[in-house]
């Protein structure tokens, strides 16, 4: 049973053709085309007739009266139009964007845009387990229309009995977009669940947004990461776009469907767990390839010590500031440990007062050095600044009493230090010596900010 594809957009169109139904018959879809709503009806093996007819029967926007007798006809043809003439929900709808052309009679159902039918989809019985794909290159990179059509679908519908209204949510887009590779390989994961449903390995689970079945758990976890990443957490920031859909529409609504939608924060369906952080966050981190550690998990490892470190390249006319290490280790720039709850600039301060005894301004970021160890365990920050003594005004003198810290410090020209005639604790003072030589640049101190936008 091969995956099914609906493409809602003229076949004869060459991107849509090379880009989509080529790539969909040879991963292994069985694909058919509709550029219009209407020919989505007729391609679903509605009798457009009985649509048309059920719509005069219906009459204008009014949505209370009529409903009871028009509800089962205009059901029909909803959800046929995103079924096969096997009555099987489509896999894949691959939608343009745009409104279709308007039909001689100016009719609703009949000339439906995509987002008419993505609302459509998303509102009866069954309609989230079909993968919406919106091809766009206008709404794909537009920030705004990107955001309100993957939140497309709250809308005002008829409650109870009594005449009020409510509100309703139904989610949107699963994807948008106008990369042909990302199209491709979209197609490509919607067919690997449906071909995991067919064979699946151990026990098999629904999905508890859209009640897709069947699935493994590498399955389930594949399906939520593609379909369900929008699905809005504990702490909403957005509320959904609201949309206005055609009150037709609203009559083949499965009302019991859309109000049962889940939060995306309930019980792991595999193991239980009551998942505080987001059940799709649990899913993709504690099962499925990530769960067994096949691939890295964000779960179940400690964070990396940081170690962080300031160093300060000193100058005062052609000079260095270099310390004269403990234990005969030769020169080497002021600096060292970052302390707990100190800053880098604080640090750099300080251990240059320590080791060389000199009160600096940092006048700039010569390099910010960021490299974790191999075993993933630890990652060293180092911080190289740029700095020149406080007092100007006359030579500074420098440490010359020892201590744990050093044995002193002096100011050495930078010529002597590239040519290699000063003992150093590692060769690091002459790459930055030749550096500012060289006249290479220096950041702005602004680049180190502590303060979060
Ligand atoms: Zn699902
Ligand atoms: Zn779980």
């Amino acid at each position: 049973m091969a995956p099914r594809l609906l493409v809602l957009a003229d076949p004869s169109d060459t991107r849509t053709r090379t880009e989509v139904i080529d790539v969909a018959v040879r991963i292994g879809y069985n694909v058919r085309c509709a550029p219009t709503l209407g020919e989505a009806l007729e391609a679903a093996g509605v009798l457009v007739a009985r649509a048309r007819a059920s719509l005069a029967a219906g009459g204008g926007d009014d949505v209370g009266g009529s409903m009871a007798s028009s509800v089962p006809m205009e059901c029909d043809a909803a959800q046929l139009c995103l079924q096969d003439q096997n009555n099987k929900f489509y896999d894949v709808v691959v939608a343009k964007l745009g409104a279709a052309p308007k039909s001689p009679r100016d009719d609703p159902l009949l000339s439906a845009s995509g987002a008419d039918l993505l609302r459509l989809i998303r509102l009866f019985h069954g309609g989230r387990r079909t993968f919406f794909l919106l091809c766009s290159s206008t709404a794909s990179r537009d920030a705004r229309a990107r955001f309100s059509l993957f939140n497309d679908g709250i809308m005002h519908v008829p409650t109870g009995g009594g005449g009020g209204t409510g509100a309703v949510e139904s989610g949107g887009c699963n994807m948008i977009s106008d990369d042909p590779h990302a199209v491709a390989e979209a197609l490509r994961k919607v067919a690997w669940v449906h071909g995991k449903k067919l064979s699946p390995v151990g026990k098999t689970f629904s999905c508890q947004w859209c009640g897709m079945e069947g699935l493994d758990e590498d399955a389930l976890v594949e399906h939520c990461d593609l379909y369900h990443t929008n699905e809005p957490g504990r702490r909403r920031r957005h509320p959904p776009v609201r949309v206005d859909v055609h009150p037709v529409l609203l009559r083949s609504i499965d009302w019991g469907q859309i109000m049962g939608r889940p939060p995306s924060f309930g019980h792991c369906p595999i193991c239980g767990d009551p998942s505080p952080h987001g059940l799709l966050r649990h899913l993709h981190n504690a099962h499925g390839p990530r769960g067994r550690g096949d691939l890295p998990s964000e779960f179940g490892h400690k964070p990396p010590r940081l170690h962080s470190y300031s160093l300060v390249v000193c100058i005062y006319e052609d000079r260095m500031l270099l310390v004269q290490e403990r234990s005969s280790d030769g020169f080497w720039l002021p600096g060292g440990h970052v302390d707990p709850g100190e800053g880098l600039e604080a640090a750099a301060l300080r251990e240059t007062a320590e080791e060389a005894g000199v009160e600096v301004t940092l006048t700039g970021v010569l390099k910010v050095q960021y490299r974790p160890h191999e075993s993933g365990e630890s990652v060293r920050l180092r911080v190289i600044f740029m700095a020149q003594p406080k007092n100007l005004s006359e030579f500074p003198r420098c440490k010359t009493l020892p201590d744990y810290e050093s044995c002193g410090a002096a100011w050495i020209k930078t010529e002597e230090i590239v040519a290699g005639a000063i003992p150093l604790r590692s060769p690091e003072p002459i790459t930055w010596a030749k550096y500012l030589r060289e006249e290479r640049e220096v950041h702005s101190l602004g680049v180190l900010s502590n303060i979060e936008c």
